[in-house]
C-alpha cells in the first residue's frame, strides 16, 4: 500500500514548480495567478474557436437586437480597453461579437476578445443594462486570462497524473485504477473546481466595475441574476453551472455595487471598433436565402 503514495511526491514537485512560471495579478482584483499560456497563443486558440462558432451556427446579421448587442459589447470593450491602456498593460484584443440564432440561455467571451451571445439570453437579459451584466461578465473572464490559467491548471493535472501513471505501472492494475481516480478525482475537486468558482466570482466583480464605466448602471447587476436563478429550476442555464451559491453571488454583487457606483458614468459615450472587416471572418451582409449557395460574398462598399 505504501506505494500509492509514491506518486504523489513527483506531482506535487510538478505543481509546486508550476508557481515559479509565469506568476502574476489579475487586474482589478490583484488576485495572484498562473499563467504559462502565452497571450498570442490564448488569443489564437480564442480566433480558432470563434471562427468554428461562426461556421456552425446561424448568426443574427441584422435587426435591433444584433445592432444591441453590438452597441453593449463596444460600449464594455472601450472601457476595458481604456482601463488596460491606464494600468500600461494595453489588451491587444480584436474584439468581436456575434448573436447567435439559439434557445439557449448562454453568452461568452474567448480570449483575445471574441464575443458570443445566444438569443435566448435576451428575454432573461430584459434591457440593454441586463445584456451589459451578462456581457461585462463573460468579457471579465476574457480580461483577466481565466482561459489561459484554467488550461495552465488543466496541464498541470495531466503531467501529475501521467507521472503517478509511470510510478505505478509496477503495481496491480486494481491499485492503479483506484489511486487514478482518486487522484484524477482529487485534482478535478481539489483544484480545478474551487478555482473555476473562484474564476466566476472574478468575472462577476470585473463586470460589474467594466459595465458601470461603460455607463450601465451597476445595481442591475443583482437583479439580473436574480432573475438567470428564477428561471433556472430544476435545469439551471449553462451559465450558472460553476458558479457560486445563489446566496453568495447576490451577497458579493451587493457587496460590490458601492464600489461600482463610484465608477459608473451614466453619461458614458464612449465606444470601441468591434466586428472589423477580416479576410475571412466578415459576416455576409447578405442574408441566406434558401437554397442558394450560402457563402455570399459581401458587396464592396462604395
Ligand atoms: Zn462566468
Amino acid at each position: 500500500m505504501k506505494n500509492q503514495t509514491r506518486p504523489f511526491l513527483p506531482s506535487l514537485i510538478i505543481i509546486l514548480s508550476f508557481t515559479g512560471i509565469a506568476c502574476s495579478t489579475v487586474p482589478y482584483t490583484g488576485r495572484s495567478r498562473m499563467n504559462i499560456m502565452g497571450k498570442d497563443t490564448e488569443n489564437q486558440m480564442g480566433f480558432q474557436a470563434y471562427q468554428e462558432v461562426l461556421g456552425a451556427e446561424k448568426i443574427v446579421q441584422s435587426g435591433s437586437s444584433a445592432e444591441m448587442v453590438k452597441r453593449v459589447a463596444s460600449r464594455i470593450a472601450a472601457a476595458a480597453d481604456r482601463d488596460a491602456q491606464q494600468r500600461g498593460e494595453p489588451l491587444g484584443f480584436d474584439w468581436q461579437v456575434s448573436l447567435i440564432e439559439s434557445s439557449q440561455v448562454n453568452a461568452w467571451c474567448l480570449p483575445g476578445g471574441k464575443m458570443g451571445v445566444y438569443s435566448g439570453i435576451l428575454s432573461v437579459a430584459k434591457s440593454e443594462a441586463g445584456l451589459a451584466v451578462v456581457m461585462a461578465h463573460e468579457v471579465g473572464h476574457a480580461v483577466a486570462r481565466h482561459g489561459g490559467e484554467r488550461m495552465t491548471q488543466q496541464l498541470g493535472a495531466q503531467i501529475a497524473l501521467g507521472l503517478a501513471d509511470l510510478g505505478l505501472s509496477k503495481t496491480d492494475q486494481t491499485t492503479h485504477d483506484t489511486v487514478m481516480a482518486a487522484l484524477g478525482t482529487g485534482s478535478q475537486v481539489a483544484v480545478l473546481l474551487p478555482f473555476s468558482r473562484a474564476h466566476e466570482s472574478e468575472a462577476d466583480h470585473i463586470g460589474i466595475l467594466l459595465m458601470a464605466e461603460a455607463g450601465y448602471d451597476p445595481r442591475e447587476a443583482p437583479k439580473l441574476w436574480e432573475r438567470m436563478v428564477q428561471l433556472g429550476g430544476d435545469q439551471p442555464p449553462a451559465l450558472l453551472s460553476t458558479h457560486p451559491s445563489h446566496e453568495t453571488r447576490i451577497q458579493q454583487l451587493n457587496g460590490w455595487v458601492p464600489e461600482a457606483m463610484k465608477v459608473y458614468n451614466p453619461n458614458s459615450t464612449a465606444s470601441a471598433t468591434v466586428n472589423k472587416a477580416q479576410p475571412g471572418l466578415a459576416p455576409p451582409a447578405v442574408p441566406k436565402v434558401q437554397g442558394q449557395p450560402q457563402n455570399v460574398q459581401p458587396k464592396p462598399k462604395k
